[in-house]
């Protein structure tokens, strides 16, 4: 029951996730250290830039934005920041300034649904629906309108407006309170969304022709399975999770904090119940993670051609995901054992052949060795030193194409005698008075 492979080595997907170079593998150890792989595009809870100056949504809800500039409203003057007064809510609703409750509500509705980031994809989408937003939670606040009619929104901002409203609430919040189930998206809910496992890592140590003609391998890897004892929930069997009274079910709390910038409110992660919005007893097994490390044995086919710094992926053999998510993939990265002799380049192999002058100059057949075994070369009558010959389909058979190899290159090395026996150096003298050029030739 071999675990067959993905595509293989250098062009995966989610390889960027990868980009930590194997480290060093010890020779005599064919299985190997084990890395769990930081996953930066998995981050959770990012932290995200409100629309008002001095408000800061975490979030770790799927919308998490990257802090983008200052709406234009925002100047900086004396090197403060100054909040004007221009950005106009009754505008941004598109209601009159004498507009009554349920025509700011109504308005509120038809936008916010037009340009909820989850329907409508255009890119300024999301600041659009922030705006409406605050929009709306200054306008449907008798107190908070009457000080932004009269002070405009740097009213708003003071220690004391209307209460502490230096901020706004997490427009997606205030959404889900307006449309209830559609979309089923509270802050909690997210939380509890599944998660994804994360990509497991293993280093692999061949040997030189293991590389070349591929193997199988059995490979013992370490990473979190999902916890039988719970079933994954995390949550001990035979008992029911409660809300949060921390942060009453929503997941998140607000923290405010005065700075010389202003006020700051800030959304975190409820620490009581982690963002999930419920207490519940932890299993036992798993301590509430609801995954438990374990170790499982793979059968690898390793297939011919790979090399040092192929990776391998086998799908879902990684990490098990939270919630009902989906397992990461587990990532085989390879590294290859030198040959003495064999010298490898891609696909093709380099070996050196010696030749005496002699059979350089009379030609003659040697033995090299190459990845099949010893092959029989014929040098031709006068190879000349340092040359190269080609024995093509001898090198390593293409990844993914085994029937189609690279080739051998052997250098051909002429050794010339530091000693001559005085037989020899008697005819290599009658050979030089006979290759003497003769007086008068054309060369
Ligand atoms: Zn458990
Ligand atoms: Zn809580």
């Amino acid at each position: 029951m071999a675990t067959s492979v993905g595509a293989a080595t250098r062009n995966l997907a989610n390889a960027q996730q990868l980009q930590q170079k194997s480290p060093p593998v010890s020779c005599n150890s064919l299985a190997v250290s084990q890395v769990v792989l930081a996953q930066p595009s998995r981050v959770r809870g990012g932290l995200v830039c409100g629309y008002a100056s001095s408000t800061f949504f975490a979030s770790e809800t799927p919308f998490s934005f990257v802090a983008r500039p200052m709406p234009r409203h925002h100047q900086r003057r004396n090197g403060s920041f100054v909040v004007c007064a221009d950005a106009d809510y009754y505008a941004t609703l598109g209601v009159a300034k004498t507009a009554d409750k349920s025509e700011i509500k109504s308005a509120y509705r038809k936008l916010a649904r037009q340009y909820h980031p989850d329907v409508n994809k255009e890119p300024e989408a999301e600041q659009k629906f922030k705006d409406i937003s605050n929009a709306y939670e200054v306008l449907s606040d008798d107190e908070k309108r009457s000080i932004y009619d009269r002070f405009g929104e740097a009213g708003l901002k003071g220690a004391g407006g209307a209460g502490g409203t230096g901020g706004f609430n997490n427009p997606f919040d205030l959404f889900e309170t307006f449309f209830g189930g559609m979309g089923g998206r509270s802050s909690a809910q997210a939380r509890n969304r599944p998660v994804q496992g994360d990509d497991e890592r293993y280093d692999l140590l061949l040997d030189f022709k293991e590389a070349v003609f591929g193997t199988e391998k059995d490979i013992d890897v370490t990473r979190l399975e999902s916890c039988n004892t719970c079933a994954g929930s995390g949550a001990k069997p035979g008992t029911t999770p409660t809300p949060c009274s921390t942060c009453g079910g929503q997941g998140q709390v607000m923290t405010t904090a005065q700075t010389p910038l202003g006020m700051f409110q800030q959304v975190t992660t409820c620490p009581a119940c982690k963002g999930s919005g419920e207490i519940s007893t932890p299993c036992l097994t798993c301590s509430g993670d609801g995954r438990v490390r374990k170790s499982k044995r793979i059968s690898l086919k390793v297939p011919a051609g790979v090399d040092s710094g192929s990776r391998l992926r086998v799908r879902s053999e990684g990490n098990a995901g939270r919630k009902g998510g989906s397992p990461g993939d587990l990532y085989v990265f390879i590294n290859v054992k030198s040959d003495l002799e064999l010298k490898r380049d891609g696909y093709n192999i380099y070996v050196s052949a010696k030749v005496s002058y002699i059979d350089a100059i009379l030609g003659t057949t040697v033995k090299v060795p190459t990845v099949d075994g010893f092959v029989d070369l014929k040098i031709p009558a006068g190879t000349q030193p340092g040359s190269t010959l080609v024995m093509s389909k001898r090198g390593v058979p293409l990844l993914g194409k085994p029937n189609l190899r690279g080739d051998e290159l052997v250098k051909v090395v002429v050794e010339i005698p530091k000693k001559l026996s005085s037989e020899e150096r008697k005819l290599v003298e009658e050979l030089a008075e006979v290759s003497k050029p003769k007086a008068g030739s054309s060369r």
